[in-house]
């Protein structure tokens, strides 16, 4: 390596999503000729849907292959302010859509349009962990809040959040639909929330991957309370909701102001998301939705199978989440049968015995002050029924051997 390398400070500290680690940990165990249970990555195993596949092949032979604007199409700004104010009750024009690679690259253009160096930033934890390494890589103050059990699923810990309000804090990030728990805010939570941040007159980043994988009716989003219109960023993705995970392709959406600097994020990043991409994504939100919907009872099933076998294992409990595709049990009791205080060697453990691969609490943040209970987080979007029933079983037979 040339002598005069260095690696700068800031990337020498970046996190990164470790469960990607777990699954360079499972296709090691499977490239040893071992059996696999993928229950680890939040990625899905079903096709995106042919009349999408079309519409980008489509694309292509009409030459759309060229730049873009930088903000996107119009047409899919369009169409994505025409299905926010449709459901979620905006008035958004195409001025309020800025088209992204991804959802992803909607929390670093967000905190980098109004984070200073120095501004607390509360956060979930457990929680999506580019959260707080995208605010500390930026100069900010990660402040978590966590989540609490509730009666049929996890809610958050509202009370926790007020009090870690201090008179530097001047963003909140929501993922209502979470990346790990599940958890879900109510309708009282989502006021909450809206007369917090009005009252300490916060910026908020709606992290919203998850709002149209609800198997109980149609999600509700905090955009829709009063004043948050004006102070909030939505992160939007194609990703889960159509499996088009490895297409890269979601948008920003918020007040003019702060998309307009985003767009000038986009010139400096990426220039414009992929061109193709943005016209498959179009026929995504206005074509056919049958393909969609019988995505979301795939996964209906799995979780209503997943829940049910989880709750036959000793020493497990497993709520119920009505939306995404995650599950969160509380293992504690599991953890100590087997004799077991560590995550990394307690999912060690599992995947060599039994080739369960799974996430574990220690993946989604420090754990908080207080906390004494360990959960592992179980997708069940990667991997089909059967292999569901497979899996479950060997880890039941492992846990209460
Ligand atoms: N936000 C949450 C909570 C997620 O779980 C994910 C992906 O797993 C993302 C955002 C980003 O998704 P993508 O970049 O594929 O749109």
């Amino acid at each position: 390596m040339n002598h005069a390398f260095r690696v700068a400070d800031r990337v020498a500290s970046l996190g990164v999503e470790t469960a990607f680690v777990v699954a360079a940990q499972a296709a090691a165990h499977a490239a040893a000729g071992n059996r696999v249970f993928p229950f680890h990555l939040g990625d899905l195993n079903l096709a995106t849907p042919d009349n999408i596949k079309e519409a980008a092949y489509q694309a292509l032979l009409e030459g759309k292959t060229g730049y873009t604007a930088n903000v996107g199409i119009i047409e899919l700004r369009e169409a994505l302010a025409e299905e926010f104010n449709r459901t979620r009750h905006t008035s958004y024009t195409p001025a309020n859509v800025a088209v992204q690679p991804g959802g992803k690259p909607v929390i670093s253009k967000f905190l980098l349009t109004v984070m200073n160096p120095g501004d607390e930033v509360l956060y979930p934890n457990p929680g999506f962990p580019i959260y707080e390494s995208q605010i500390e890589f930026h100069g900010g103050v990660a402040v978590p809040y966590g989540t609490v059990p509730g009666e049929s699923n996890f809610t958050f810990d509202l009370d926790g959040l007020e009090q870690a309000i201090t008179d530097k804090t001047r963003i909140l990030i929501v993922n209502d639909l979470h990346n790990p728990t599940s958890a879900e805010c109510s309708a009282e939570d989502r006021r909450r929330i809206a007369e917090l941040a009005v009252k300490h007159e916060l910026m908020v980043l709606l992290d919203e991957a998850y709002f149209d994988i609800h198997y109980n009716g149609q999600s509700a989003s905090i955009i829709s309370e009063p004043g948050m219109a004006e102070r909030s960023v939505i992160l939007y993705t194609f990703s889960k909701r159509f499996a088009m995970t490895g297409w890269r392709l979601g948008a920003a959406l918020g007040p003019e102001e702060i998309i307009s600097l985003i767009g000038k994020l986009n010139v400096n990043d990426e220039s414009c998301s992929n061109h193709f991409v943005q016209w498959a994504a179009l026929e995504a939100l206005t074509g056919d939705q049958s393909d969609v919907r019988a995505i979301l009872e795939v996964l209906r099933q799995r979780r209503n199978r997943c829940v049910e076998l989880l709750n036959t294992i000793e020493g497990v409990t497993c709520m119920r989440p009505e939306a995404t595709f995650y599950l969160w049990p509380d293992v504690t009791d599991a953890m100590k049968n087997k004799g077991f205080t560590g995550y990394q060697e307690f999912i060690g453990d599992v995947l060599k015995r039994t080739g369960v691969s799974m996430c574990a609490r220690s993946h989604f943040g420090k754990p908080l002050p207080g906390e004494t209970r360990n959960y592992l987080r179980l997708a069940y979007s990667g991997i089909d029924l059967e292999m569901i029933e497979e899996g479950l079983a060997r880890f039941k037979a492992y846990l209460e051997s």
